[in-house]
């Protein structure tokens, strides 16, 4: 009999005991939390000013790794979007605007200068660094977020940890899912299952039509 416990639940972290299930399957959940749940992370940008010490591919580059608050029900995948345009549609991407100056001192710029346009998709934390600026020094920018997949870059990636470890009794692991910020855990857990769910039945209709 299949039996799922959970023991701890939290927005970061989830740990679950799940029985009566081949390993295999377990660690399809455990993989697909880390590679197949999308969340949103900045893709594009457009450097308007940069007058920083910072090249802008090196901007841009630490601009994609800030972790965003994902809401994967206002959001499709660009490959997915009724838009089928590569500028993608408000509803398949978010603008964020940086645009900050040193006057008389040097400042450090963090996430919280980034000013979205949608406020439930913008930073999980406003202390993230992304440049410092001597006076006189200028970064002007937007920056175009959209959801995307871990499989495509680390950047994408839903959980900072999914491990499974066997409990000593037959068919029992325990699943423990770390959230980066961007998602709760429980919900990664829940489209995880979702997702490999999806897969088996595409995969049984494949099947199916070869026959
Ligand atoms: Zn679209």
């Amino acid at each position: 009999m299949v039996s799922l416990d959970v023991i701890e639940s939290h927005p970061s972290r989830i740990r679950l005991r799940i029985k009566g299930v081949e390993r295999a399957y377990a660690n399809a959940i455990r993989r697909i939390a880390i590679s197949q749940v999308p969340t949103m992370a900045i893709d594009d940008v457009v450097i308007l000013e940069n007058s920083s010490v910072m090249f802008d591919e090196l901007v841009a580059h630490r601009l994609g790794l800030i972790p965003l608050k994902t809401d994967l029900n206002r959001y499709n995948l660009p490959e997915d979007c009724d838009c089928k345009s590569a500028l993608g549609c408000p509803k398949c991407r978010v603008l964020l605007v940086l645009d900050a100056e040193a006057t008389d001192k040097i400042r450090a710029v963090n996430s919280s200068d980034l000013v979205s346009e949608d406020p439930e998709t913008k930073p999980i934390s406003d202390l993230i660094p992304i440049v410092k600026l001597a006076p006189g020094q200028k970064v002007k920018l937007e920056a175009y977020a959209r959801l995307g997949k871990g499989t495509e870059h680390a950047k994408w990636q839903a959980t900072s940890a999914s491990v499974l470890t066997e409990t000593g009794k037959p068919d029992e692991y325990e699943l423990y899912i770390e959230s980066v910020g961007s998602i709760p855990a429980p919900e990664i857990f829940i489209r995880a299952i979702e997702k490999l769910q999806k897969s088996l039945e595409d995969f049984s209709i494949g099947v199916a039509a070869q026959q």
